[in-house]
């Protein structure tokens, strides 16, 4: 007996035990989800929705592992594909601590109610959760600012800022030795309002993000003379400028661009109309946190010439419903940011038809949704029941992406000192094929493409 247990002993103090199992953002870019087995402990990195088509029945099916038996979550920023199924985890048992950075944390607090309020205008056969499921997931959170250490039963872990959105983290985890790294959704060097990102400097082990890991996106001032040009072109036409946005980031980026062009002269102070109550709120949290911008945004926000845009919250359904008899000269910015619902869909309906008026779609569409459609050149589209013709001026705007391109990853790989094991995720099927050799060809690193419910022992 005392044998065996010393030799028990002896086995797990020379070998200890890491593996890391896959459930989301496996070969698609949504439902982010991954369990970091260390010993005994269960972390779990994420615990997004599912938002293709064709992979939302998973968010109704049980979670493949045991809520109860997680011992601490740890979640990178708050876009639903990473954070709205955390109430359904306490909703199933979950009683540990959930840590984000505080401006993830006051993120979530709006995210996820409007995440629920979406599924009930949806009218889905059964909610994923509750509001008593959210508030109990709220009180779970514990914050950790950016490069502040948290010791875990010997594991430490680390947020490191990943430029996205407001908030956003690559998490750095570490123990014996050896670094596990999380990259998150990684943002644009130089992009607008938030600092760059800050890549790791060793890994062993890497779960990186692969977005946009065959493209090369415009940069941010070509982007800014694009979207500022096509205004100004629509509005001569006397046609409406819709804008699909996501509320949280990418908002914020083309309010911040549009009130910075109205004040160097380059634009008139225009009409934009924010149709969207989340929106609103978001950028209200984003003002909160001007610890977390660059210095130009700082610069900007101090001054001394405040003109800008005649900027419109809209809030209620009338309000936004009245929009529709504008007929020319209106930007109008509402989510979703990949049309699959919201109010931007009766925008569409009102302006996609007439030659007048453009669509800028500024963000990933991802496959089978309206946006990707409308990218792809469809010449009829269906909304709200109806096949309509796209005769709107299309225009789809790369460069205020929130996601790195191809040569920002590299870039941002550069940074890190040792020879990490890559799994590639968050990304289409062909995307990360192309990813891999371009990883493989640079770095020489070892990389897989993880299945989903695949699992691998590291350590
Ligand atoms: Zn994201
Ligand atoms: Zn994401």
């Amino acid at each position: 007996m005392l044998y065996k247990f010393i030799k028990k002993y002896i086995f797990y103090a020379i070998i200890y035990f890491m593996k890391i199992q896959f459930f989301g953002a496996t070969k698609t870019v949504t439902g982010s989800c991954f369990l970091l087995e260390i010993e005994k402990q269960n972390i779990l990195i994420e615990c997004g929705l599912f938002q293709e088509n064709d992979k939302e029945f998973l968010n109704y099916e049980p979670f493949p592992f045991n809520p109860r038996k997680i011992d601490l979550v740890i979640l990178t920023h708050a876009h639903l594909d990473h954070s709205a199924l955390i109430p359904k985890l306490v909703k199933e048992g979950l009683r540990c601590r959930i840590i984000t950075t505080p401006a993830t944390k006051d993120l979530l607090e709006i995210m996820l109610f409007d995440a629920l309020k979406v599924q009930k205008n949806e009218n889905h056969k059964q909610l994923l959760y509750d509001e008593e499921n959210i508030y109990k997931a709220l009180k779970q959170i514990e914050t950790l600012p950016y490069q502040k250490t948290l010791n875990f039963n010997g594991i430490s872990i680390r947020f490191l800022d990943a430029g996205h959105i407001l908030g956003s983290a690559t998490v750095e985890i570490k123990i014996n030795n050896k670094t596990i790294v999380f990259s998150g959704d990684i943002g644009r060097t130089g992009n607008p309002i938030l600092k760059d990102p800050i890549p790791p400097t060793e890994a062993d082990y890497l779960v990186l993000e692969s977005t946009y890991g065959n493209r090369l996106h415009k940069n941010l001032e070509e982007s800014i003379k694009e979207l500022i040009q096509a205004i100004k072109d629509t509005f001569k036409k006397e046609g409406n400028v819709i804008i699909p946005a996501f509320a949280v980031g990418r908002t914020q980026d083309l309010l911040y661009i549009l009130n910075k062009s109205v004040r160097q002269g380059i634009l008139e102070p225009i009409d934009v109309y924010l149709d969207s109550p989340l929106a609103e709120e978001a950028t209200r949290i984003y003002l909160s946190h001007p610890e977390l911008f660059d210095d130009e945004a700082l610069r900007e926000m101090r001054h001394p010439n405040r003109s800008s845009i005649k900027l419109h919250f809209i809030k209620s359904v009338e309000e936004s419903k009245k929009l529709n008899t504008i007929n020319s000269k209106a930007v109008i910015i509402a989510g979703s940011g990949m049309c699959q619902g919201g109010r931007i869909i009766y925008h569409l309906y009102h302006n996609i038809y007439r030659e007048q008026c453009s669509i800028i779609f500024a963000g990933f569409q991802a496959k089978g949704t309206l946006g990707r459609k409308i990218v792809d050149g469809e010449k009829e589209v269906l909304i709200l029941g109806k096949m309509l013709p796209v005769k709107a001026k299309i225009y789809t705007i790369g460069g205020f992406s929130a996601h790195a391109d191809r040569d920002e990853l590299l870039e941002w790989l550069k940074a890190i000192k040792t020879k990490p094991e890559i799994f590639i995720v968050h990304g289409e099927p062909e995307v990360i094929d192309i990813f891999k050799k371009s990883i493989e060809e640079r770095f020489n690193f070892r990389c897989h493409c993880p299945e989903r419910l695949s699992t691998y022992e590291i350590g």
